[in-house]
C-alpha cells in the first residue's frame, strides 16, 4: 500500500482523457499537487491509502472547467453599460472608465471577485488578458487558481503604460517573475490586430517565442474588423497576422467568429488554439463562430466567457450549453457537437487551446489535480440513466448547473469544500466591489451630464477659442459668382473644391451647445474624390451678432478628429435630434486689403436650400472682429453685391438655427 495525500472514492469519475474513460464507482489518488492514480475504486483502494479519504456519495468527479478567454478584473465593471454596439461599448464606456479607475488594487479586487465566482462554478483555470497582469497573477495565485495571464499591449496609452514599448518591457519583467510558478503561466497579449501596429504584433510574437509562453489575442471578432482588415491590409485578419508570423508563437485566438474555411485550416495547421465565446458574441451581436467546421478539421477549440462586462457572468456551464445548442441550431443538425465533445472543449481540448494540456484538462496520471465534484442530488439532475456511457455527459452538459458544483480542487488543494470557499471571503469582496460601483456611478453621472465631457472622454478633443467673422448671402447663379470671383482681380491664394457632409446633433439641454460631425470629401479637377477628412466640433451656444445681423461672429469651442463612424457618434452622444446638411463647396482663399478671407460658394444638396456665398475670416479679438466685419462687407460690394437682406431670407434663418 502506498501513502498518498488524498483519495476521492465512490464517485463517477469522468476522466475526459483521450479514450473518455469513465470509472463507476471510481476513485482517484492525489499525491501533493499531482494525480497519482485514477481508476475503479477497488483497484485504487487496493493500492493506495491516505489520511484524507473523501466519499463522494456517487456524485460526478471530473476535471475542472477551463475558461479559455476572459478579462477577470472586469467583474468590477459588470453591468456598467449594456445593450450597445461593440465600438460604443468599448470606446465610449469601457476604455474611459478603465483609464480612470484601473489600478493594481482594482485589478486585484476584480480578480478575486472573478475567482470566487469561477470556483463556485467549477472553473479551475482561466486564460486572461488585462492590464496590471502582475496583480491578476498575484490575486489568482492567492485564490489558488490556475491561470494563463496575458499582459495587454495596445497602440495607445493604457491604464498601466504610456506607450507600447513600456507595455512590452512590463510584459518581459512579468514573464521573468512568473515563468516558474506552479499555478501561473505568464503570456503576452497584444489586444487585437486593429488595436496594435504591425510592429507591436511582431515584437509581441518575438517575446512570446523567446520565453515560449502563449500569445493571447482577439482575432476576427466582428465582420467590420474583417472588412477593415481587407481595406487596410488587402486581406482578412488571419492571413494578415500569419504574414506577420504571429503563429510562430503559441497563439490563443479569442473569437474567430468571421473566418472562412481557408482561415480555419490556417489556424489548425499553425496550431493556434481558438477560444469560443458564445455569450459575448451573441450579446454584442458579433455573430456565431463556425465551431462545427473548426472541430471537423481538427482545430483545438476551447470555450470562454469573455469579460463580465460583455456576458455578464463567468458561468461556464451556460457557455458549454450555448456552444452545443448554437452548433446544432445553426447547422440544422441535432447530432452536431454531442455533449461529450462539447464537454471536452471545456476541459481537455480547452487546455490544448490555451497550450497547457501537459498540466491540466483531464484526470490522468501525472497531470495536476484540478478537479471538481458535481452533486447529482438537485432535482434537475434526476433521474440518471446509465444504459449508455454518454448519458453522464448529457447530464453535465444539458441539465447540471454551476451551482451543483460542491467541491473544487486545484493543484491538489481544496479551494471549495461542500460549497464553502476556502481561499476567499465573498462577503468582504462584495462590499468592496459595491464601493467601486458607487465611485464609478458618480463619475459616469457627471460625465453623462455634459456633451463636452463625453467628447473629452473618447479622447482627442482640443479646445479652440477661435472666433470667426461670417457673412452669408443667397445666390441665384453660383456659376456666375465663381466666374466673377475669378475675374474680379482679387488675389486668389488657393482654391479648393470639396463636398461637405455635416450632421448636427441637438441636445435637449440647449446650453450643451451643438455637436457637428463633418466629413469633407475633396474633389480633384477631374471630379474624383482624392481625400476624406472627418472632424467633430462642439459649437458653443452664445454668439455675438454684429452689423445688424449681417455679419455674425461664431465661435468653435472644441475640435476633435473623428476617428469613428457617424453611427458611432450618434449612438454614443445620443442626441435628441440630428440634422444633416450636405453641400458642394468651392472655396477660395483670397487676400483683400492685406487681410485673408475665405470665399465659399456653396450649393446645398441636402436639404435643398439653394446656393450661398459665404465670406469668412478667423479673428482673435473683438477689435479685430469689428475691422474684419467691415472689410467683409466691403469685399461683398467689391464682388458686386451691395444689397444684403438676411432677415428676409428664410434660408439664412434656417442656417442660423443650425450653426448658432
Ligand atoms: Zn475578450
Amino acid at each position: 500500500m502506498k501513502n498518498v495525500t488524498k483519495i476521492l472514492k465512490n464517485a463517477i469519475i469522468v476522466t475526459m482523457d483521450e479514450d473518455f474513460n469513465i470509472y463507476t464507482p471510481g476513485a482517484i489518488a492525489v499525491e501533493n499537487d499531482t494525480i497519482k492514480a485514477v481508476g475503479m475504486e477497488d483497484d485504487i483502494l487496493a493500492a493506495y491509502q491516505s489520511e484524507e479519504v473523501l466519499d463522494c456519495g456517487g456524485n460526478i468527479v471530473m476535471p475542472g472547467l477551463i475558461n479559455a478567454h476572459t478579462h477577470v478584473p472586469m467583474t468590477l465593471l459588470r453591468g456598467l453599460a449594456d445593450d450597445l454596439r461593440l465600438d460604443v461599448w468599448l470606446l465610449g464606456y469601457m476604455m474611459p472608465v478603465e483609464r480612470e479607475y484601473v489600478t493594481p488594487e482594482f485589478v486585484q479586487l476584480g480578480t478575486k471577485l472573478a475567482c470566487a465566482e469561477m470556483i463556485r462554478g467549477g472553473v479551475t483555470c482561466f486564460a486572461d488578458m488585462y492590464y496590471f497582469e502582475d496583480d491578476v497573477a498575484e490575486a489568482a495565485a492567492q485564490a489558488g487558481m490556475r491561470a494563463v495571464c496575458g499582459e495587454s499591449i495596445l497602440k495607445f496609452p493604457t491604464p498601466d503604460a504610456q506607450s507600447y514599448e513600456e507595455s512590452l518591457e512590463y510584459t518581459r519583467n512579468f514573464i521573468e517573475r512568473w515563468k516558474d510558478h506552479p499555478l501561473i503561466v505568464p503570456a503576452v497579449a497584444p489586444h487585437a490586430p486593429y488595436t496594435c501596429t504591425e510592429d507591436i504584433l511582431q515584437k509581441a510574437t518575438d517575446l512570446a517565442v523567446e520565453y515560449d509562453v502563449p500569445l493571447h489575442i482577439h482575432l476576427a471578432e466582428t465582420q467590420s474588423e474583417v472588412e477593415n482588415s481587407r481595406n487596410e491590409h488587402g486581406m482578412p485578419v488571419i492571413p494578415y497576422v500569419k504574414k506577420l508570423k504571429l503563429f510562430d508563437a503559441k497563439v490563443i485566438a479569442a473569437h474567430c467568429v468571421h473566418v472562412d474555411p481557408g482561415e480555419i485550416r490556417t489556424l489548425k495547421s499553425m496550431n493556434a488554439g481558438i477560444a469560443h465565446n458564445p455569450s459575448s458574441n451573441l450579446k454584442l451581436a458579433s455573430g456565431i463562430a463556425p465551431i462545427k467546421h473548426m472541430l471537423e478539421v481538427g482545430a483545438k477549440v476551447g470555450i470562454g466567457t469573455d469579460g463580465t462586462a460583455s456576458n455578464n457572468d463567468l458561468d461556464m456551464f451556460e457557455e458549454i450549453r450555448l456552444t452545443t445548442f448554437l452548433a446544432k441550431g445553426t447547422s440544422g443538425d441535432p447530432t452536431a457537437l454531442p455533449a461529450r465533445q462539447t464537454l471536452s472543449m471545456a476541459t481537455r481540448m480547452g487546455a490544448q487551446a490555451i497550450h497547457i494540456d501537459h498540466l491540466t484538462g483531464s484526470l490522468e496520471v501525472g497531470k495536476r489535480a484540478d478537479l471538481i465534484q458535481i452533486s447529482l442530488s438537485p432535482i434537475h439532475n434526476s433521474p440518471a440513466f446509465r444504459h449508455h456511457p454518454d448519458a453522464v455527459y448529457s447530464q453535465v452538459v444539458y441539465a447540471a448547473k454551476a451551482t451543483d458544483v460542491s467541491d473544487v480542487m486545484i493543484n491538489g488543494k481544496w479551494v471549495m469544500r461542500d460549497h464553502q470557499l476556502t481561499t476567499l471571503d465573498e462577503d468582504q469582496l462584495t462590499l468592496q466591489a459595491q464601493e467601486y460601483a458607487q465611485k464609478i456611478d458618480a463619475f459616469l453621472r457627471k460625465r453623462e451630464s455634459s456633451v463636452l465631457s463625453k467628447l473629452i472622454a473618447i479622447g482627442g478633443a482640443m479646445q479652440e477659442e477661435s472666433f470667426e467673422v461670417q457673412l452669408k448671402v443667397k445666390l441665384t447663379d453660383p456659376a456666375e459668382m465663381i466666374h466673377r470671383i475669378k475675374e474680379s482681380g482679387l488675389d486668389i491664394i488657393r482654391k479648393r473644391h470639396y463636398r461637405e457632409y455635416d450632421t448636427y446633433f441637438f441636445f435637449a439641454d440647449a446650453e450643451q451647445g451643438r455637436l457637428r460631425y463633418r466629413e469633407d470629401h475633396f474633389i480633384s479637377e477631374r471630379n474624383e474624390i482624392t481625400n476624406v477628412r472627418s472632424r467633430l466640433t462642439l459649437i458653443g451656444l452664445k454668439q455675438d451678432r454684429q452689423a445688424q445681423d449681417k455679419v455674425m461672429l461664431s465661435r468653435s469651442r472644441y475640435l476633435a478628429p473623428a476617428t469613428q463612424s457617424l453611427r458611432f457618434y450618434k449612438e454614443y452622444f445620443n442626441p435628441t435630434i440630428s440634422q444633416e446638411i450636405n453641400k458642394d463647396r468651392k472655396r477660395f482663399l483670397v487676400n483683400f486689403k492685406d487681410t485673408e478671407f475665405f470665399i465659399n460658394v456653396d450649393i446645398f444638396m441636402e436639404p435643398d436650400l439653394g446656393s450661398f456665398l459665404e465670406i469668412k475670416s478667423r479673428t482673435w479679438s473683438r477689435k479685430d472682429a469689428e475691422r474684419k466685419s467691415n472689410l467683409a462687407l466691403e469685399l461683398l460690394v467689391y464682388l458686386g453685391i451691395d444689397e444684403i437682406d438676411p432677415i428676409a431670407s428664410d434660408y439664412i434663418e434656417y442656417l442660423k438655427k443650425l450653426e448658432y
